[in-house]
């Protein structure tokens, strides 16, 4: 158990929020192509690489993120998923008892755009138009709430990049809130209301001078072998150590696939080092609830029990 010497006798409540985004096998962005393309496609020919569907490879999630949907639903873990509507389309045409495994009451079911879209062309070189944006956006949104039969609240942005639109499309589409900004932080920090009824909850990096060093709270670097479990749970730890305000959040951000896949040596893995990557997950869970002040939670149950937040 980890003591707290800045808290006198009062405890202080930190949420957590395990963040999935589901996406295709290691979206992305081609230059040209609207849609995201896997990467272990990456040299197929032009008609597959043209096609949305067909580009779109879902093995990683299937065979990398079944033990640790199992370790979650025997847990009960609340956990936030955001869906790519193509993907999760995917899933429940071609895996369909692996999609009913998603249908939790404990999980919250989020949106990742239609096909992994870099709706700022930053990458692909073609922005989309405004309208053609919320056209697309409202197009995922119907479908995973048609799939899962319940209302999507949130939103994450492909590569994280929102476009100039973005925020005023979700607005619009009566999303409650994003999640797609990083915020600068050595610490658990509260979300942010972009308008009336839209909230941004940010993403914490922290500062490169911190104990921490410069690291996204993304598991990417714990998959690709640059940073290991011990470190990583040392700099969560750490985070909340460092806060004392109440009702803060942190959270845990990674891609089904990556339990699966390799992106610097472009291989899938095997079946034991899936294992090994499942393990990791659950320890730095394991670990993170041993802290007495944590509580694991999804934004729209922050926002439920934060219900007087950003309203004056
Ligand atoms: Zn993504």
């Amino acid at each position: 158990m980890f003591t707290t010497s800045s808290v006198c006798g009062d405890r202080k409540l930190i949420y957590v929020f395990l963040c999935v985004d589901f996406d295709r096998d290691a979206a992305f962005p081609k230059i040209g192509y609207k849609h995201a393309i896997s990467k272990p496609k990456q040299s197929e020919t032009q008609d597959i690489l043209a096609d949305p569907e067909r580009s779109a490879e879902v093995q990683g999630t299937i065979d990398g993120f079944e033990q640790s949907l199992s370790f979650l639903i025997d847990r009960k873990l609340p956990t936030v998923f955001y869906f790519e509507a193509r993907t999760i389309d995917i899933v429940a045409k071609q895996y369909p008892d692996f999609f009913k495994k998603l249908n939790q009451t404990f999980f919250e079911i989020g949106l990742h755009s239609y096909d992994h879209e870099d709706l700022l062309g930053e990458e692909t070189g073609v922005p989309l138009e405004n309208e053609e944006e919320y056209n697309l956006i409202k197009k995922a949104k119907d479908k995973v709430q048609q799939l899962f039969s319940t209302e999507v609240h949130g939103f994450r942005a492909p590569y994280m990049r929102l476009s100039a639109n973005t925020q005023s499309i979700l607005t619009d589409l009566d999303f409650t809130y994003d999640s797609s900004i990083y915020e600068e932080s050595n610490k658990a920090i509260m979300p942010h209301p972009i308008n009336q009824t839209l909230i941004e909850f940010p993403v914490i990096k922290t500062p490169k001078e911190s104990l921490m060093g410069g690291m996204y709270t993304y598991l990417w670097p714990l998959f690709e072998g640059k940073r290991g479990i011990k470190e990583i749970i040392r700099n969560y730890n750490q985070l909340i150590q460092n806060t004392v305000e109440e009702n803060t959040y942190i959270s845990i951000n990674l891609h089904s696939w990556h339990f699966a896949y390799n992106v610097e040596h472009n291989v899938y893995l095997s079946e034991k080092e899936i294992r090994k990557n499942t393990e990791f997950l659950i320890k730095l869970i394991s670990k993170i609830e041993e802290n007495e002040e944590v509580q694991f939670s999804t934004p729209k149950m922050w926002l439920e029990e934060n219900s007087s937040f950003g309203k004056k």
